[in-house]
């Protein structure tokens, strides 16, 4: 058995980003950026209005007095207007800035009288112009390499006259769940038998990290089965393996691997729940087998599997955003193993949530986040700890 740590190093360190590709801006949400991208033009690109209204020379404005209208400059082309002392220029938000205008009286405070308006308020110098590279410069960095790309930075992206971007690569994935006890979802139970649900977690997991599921298949136990799914399977970058990694006579996972002549790197792990955790290698493809309690699967997908397929897609950062939470309860972890608490986060405050055992689904559907307590840990009701949110 290893420890936690050297798992998650030996996983990372075989593992390599995978070759970038090129997608246009919207296939590129929440991909990875594989290049730094830097500004091209300045935000906004020239000043302009900030609001419906006038474009005046503030020195000339007085409360009461009225300046004449000269013109009118919507948003859109440059009507290339000039505004002088005692004149205004009718305008729009995002419109260009006259010449010689350096600030916007709103609508609202001015009263208009055919082509003359009133102003009915102070006017400072620069008031509601949005003034050119005040957000941001040209040649500043807006995107890094690593980074996921997010809706507001595909928007950023835009903006700058991109329509395509180089993103790391796409991670394809099959799942083979095993196990004799278990029925396809909405198929009859009988006695002794449960539902295959783990397949449909695995799913979910992947799908929240970006990953095209190209093969599902269940499996009996039974080795030469398996190996026939394996064959199938391992033509994907990644192989789950739900089940079957435990040391019982139907634990077939390991050496039906070592029949195709994959390299087992990691066989059981200091963690809690997840110790039979597996980790091997065929060719080009990485494997990974959970065992098949759901909160055990559930957990090692987090910490083992999910950093793999991040650092895959060429992700800067493959850890589990961590906040700090007040603990509401007294824990305590006895165990040989790190041992991971479901439990919900909210308000600031970590609450564990149902049975914290392997098979207790339904406490990890009311989860959110998790608290690893190390060997021997233990924290008092009111103390702040760090926990791990996936959702
Ligand atoms: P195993 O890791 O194969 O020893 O399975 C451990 C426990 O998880 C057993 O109670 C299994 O019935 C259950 N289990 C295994 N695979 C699945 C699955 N795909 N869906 C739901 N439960 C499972
Ligand atoms: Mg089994």
């Amino acid at each position: 058995m290893i420890s936690e740590e050297e798992a998650c190093a030996k996983i990372l360190k075989t593992i390599r980003p995978l070759p970038p590709r090129r997608l246009s801006i919207l296939e590129a949400l929440d991909c990875f950026a594989a290049e730094d991208y830097f500004a091209r033009l300045p935000l906004p690109n020239f000043d302009n209005s900030a609001m419906d209204g006038y474009a005046v020379v503030a020195s000339s404005c007085t409360p009461g007095k009225g300046l004449r209208v000269v013109g009118e400059q919507p948003a859109g082309l440059d009507q290339q207007l000039c505004v002088s002392a005692g004149e205004a220029v009718r305008i729009f938000t995002g419109a260009p800035m006259p010449a010689g205008a350096d600030a916007i009286v709103m609508q609202e405070d001015v009263t208009r009288e055919g082509g003359e308006i009133v102003v009915n308020v102070e006017v400072d110098p620069g008031e509601f112009v949005r003034r050119r590279g005040c957000d941001l410069g040209a040649g500043q960095k807006v995107l890094a390499r690593g980074e996921r790309i997010r809706a507001a930075a595909t928007a950023l992206l835009v903006s700058q006259g991109f329509n395509e971007v180089v993103v790391g690569g796409e991670v394809s994935a099959a799942i083979i769940s095993t196990g004799d006890e278990l029925v396809r979802p909405g198929e009859k139970l009988q006695p002794g038998q449960i539902y295959e649900s783990n397949s449909m977690l695995l799913q979910g997991l992947l799908h929240n990290c970006g990953v095209a599921v190209r093969l599902m298949e269940h499996c009996r136990d039974d080795e030469e089965l398996l190996t026939k799914a394996l064959k199938r399977s391992i033509e994907h970058r990644v192989v789950i393996i739900s089940g079957g990694v435990s040391v019982g006579e139907r634990d077939i996972v390991k050496s039906a691997l070592q029949s195709l002549g994959a390299k087992i790197d990691i066989w059981r792990v200091a963690i809690k729940p997840g110790k039979p955790f597996l980790f091997g290698r065929v060719d080009e493809c990485s494997v990974f087998g959970l065992p098949g309690n759901p909160v055990s699967t559930f957990v090692t997908f987090l910490q083992f599997v999910r950093p793999a397929i991040l650092k895959m897609m060429g992700a800067a950062d493959v850890d589990l955003p961590k906040v700090s939470a007040k603990l509401l309860v007294d824990l305590t972890n006895d165990s040989d193993r790190g041992h991971y608490i479901r439990g919900k986060f909210e308000g600031g405050i970590f609450t564990p949530v149902g049975r914290q055992e392997s098979h207790a689904l339904f406490g990890l559907s009311q989860s959110n986040a998790l608290l690893r307590l190390g060997v021997g840990e233990s924290h008092k009701r009111g103390a702040i700890v760090n926990v791990q949110v996936w959702d």
